[in-house]
C-alpha cells in the first residue's frame, strides 16, 4: 500500500495520482518521484503554494526573472516568469513613475492608468507587449468590470508623492498604487464618468522610451525558502536511493520539518566549517544548472550540498548521524537544456 514520504497518510485517505519533482518543476525540474511516493494532499495543497511562494520571495527570485526558466519551467519567452508587479522609475530626469513586472530581466510596463493631479490622468500601455489597440480595448473591459467590492492589490512606495495614483490591470488582478489605500476613490469616481460617457477621450496614452529601472523589492520569506530547500535535497534522496531508505528513523526530524515547517536546524548557508564538501565536486556544470550532492558520511552527519543557478550553496544536514556505507550521489538539473542528469552519469557523459 501507497504510504507518503512525508505525512505518512495512506490511502483511502490520501490519493496518490500526482508525482513529486526532485528539483521544483518551476526551477526547470525534470526527474520527479515515482506516483505513490508523496500524496496528492502534500504534492498540491502543501509543496505547490509552498513552491511558488519559494519562488517569487526568496533570491530565488532574482537570478530566476533574469535567467528563467519561466512557468513550469517553460524556455518560451512568451512564459517568462513575471516578477510582482511594483512601481519603477524612469532612468530619465523626470518623476515619472509607473507600474510594471520583470520579464527575464527586463522591465515592462502593465496596463496602467496613472493619476497625476485632479485633471491629468494617462492611459500607459507598453508597446513591447503587443499591438497596443488590442491592448488598449482589453485593459478598458477590465476597466469596465471595476466596481466598489472588486479586490484589489494595493502597493506603495516611498517614492509616491501625495497625488500619485496608478491603477493598473495585469493577469487578472488589479492593482492601487497609492499612498493610501482610500485612494481607490479617486478610481472609481474616474471609472464611473467613463461608464456614463461623460469623459470620451483620457488625455492620451503614452508610450516613453526611455529605460524604466526597476525598484522592485522581494518578500523574503525564509520558512519556504527553508522548507523547499530542505525538500529538493530530501526528493534528491529518496530519487538515489528509495523511498524505504528514506523512512528510516533518523531521517524523520527532517521529514516532519518539509511536511509542516518549525524549527530550522537543517538548511544553513555554506560556510567555512563546511569547507570540505567543495573539494569533492571539482568538475564542469552546465551553465546555470541546479545541483544537489549527497554526502552520507560526512563528520557532521548526513548531508547535502544544494547549489542554485551555480552561485548560492546550502548545506542541508538530512541526518545527524553519518552513514558509513552510503556513496557520494547527486543529481544536476540542467533547465537551459531542459534535462535532469543522474551525478554519475553526467560524469560519464563528460
Ligand atoms: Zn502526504
Amino acid at each position: 500500500m501507497n504510504k507518503c514520504l512525508y505525512c505518512d497518510a495512506t490511502e483511502p485517505t490520501v490519493t496518490f495520482t500526482s508525482q513529486e519533482h526532485v528539483f521544483p518543476a518551476g526551477l526547470g525540474g525534470i526527474f520527479q518521484l515515482p506516483v505513490g511516493t508523496v500524496c496528492d494532499k502534500c504534492n498540491t495543497e502543501i509543496f505547490s503554494p509552498l513552491e511558488l511562494d519559494f519562488m517569487r520571495n526568496s533570491f530565488i527570485g532574482l537570478p530566476r526573472q533574469f535567467y528563467g526558466p519561466g512557468k513550469r519551467g517553460s524556455l518560451n519567452p512568451n512564459d517568462a516568469t513575471s516578477s510582482l508587479v511594483h512601481l519603477m522609475a524612469f532612468t530619465d530626469d523626470s518623476d515619472e513613475k509607473s507600474l510594471g513586472v520583470m520579464q527575464t530581466g527586463i522591465p515592462f510596463q502593465i496596463p496602467q492608468f496613472r493619476f497625476l493631479g485632479p485633471d491629468t490622468v494617462a492611459v500607459v500601455l507598453d508597446p513591447r507587449h503587443g499591438n497596443v489597440d488590442t491592448q488598449l480595448a482589453d485593459f478598458s473591459k477590465a476597466m469596465r468590470g471595476f466596481t466598489d467590492s472588486s479586490k484589489y492589490v494595493h502597493l506603495t512606495d516611498e517614492l509616491l508623492q501625495e497625488d500619485e495614483i496608478y491603477f493598473g490591470f495585469w493577469e487578472n488582478k488589479y492593482y492601487l498604487c497609492a499612498r493610501e489605500r482610500s485612494s481607490v476613490s479617486v478610481v472609481l469616481e474616474y471609472l464611473d464618468l467613463l461608464r456614463k460617457g461623460e469623459l470620451v477621450e483620457t488625455t492620451g496614452r503614452e508610450h516613453k522610451k526611455a529605460q524604466v529601472q526597476s525598484r522592485q523589492q522581494f518578500g523574503f520569506n525564509i520558512k519556504a525558502f527553508e522548507r523547499v530547500s530542505a525538500k529538493i535535497a530530501f526528493n534528491a534522496l529518496c530519487y538515489l536511493n528509495s523511498p524505504e531508505f528514506c523512512r528510516q528513523q533518523q531521517f524523520n526530524g527532517i521529514r516532519q520539518f518539509i511536511a509542516s515547517g518549525g524549527e530550522n536546524s537543517f538548511v544553513s548557508l555554506l560556510d567555512a566549517s563546511h569547507a570540505p564538501l567543495n573539494t569533492h565536486i571539482n568538475v564542469a556544470f552546465p551553465l546555470h544548472s541546479h545541483r544537489v550532492f549527497i554526502f552520507p558520511a560526512n563528520d557532521q552527519g548526513h548531508l547535502a550540498l544544494l547549489n542554485f543557478y551555480g552561485s548560492f550553496n546550502l548545506v542541508i544536514r538530512l541526518a545527524t548521524d553519518p552513514a558509513p556505507r552510503g556513496s557520494f550521489v547527486g543529481v544536476i538539473c540542467d533547465w537551459r537544456n531542459r534535462k535532469d542528469y543522474n551525478l554519475s552519469d553526467y560524469m560519464r557523459s563528460l
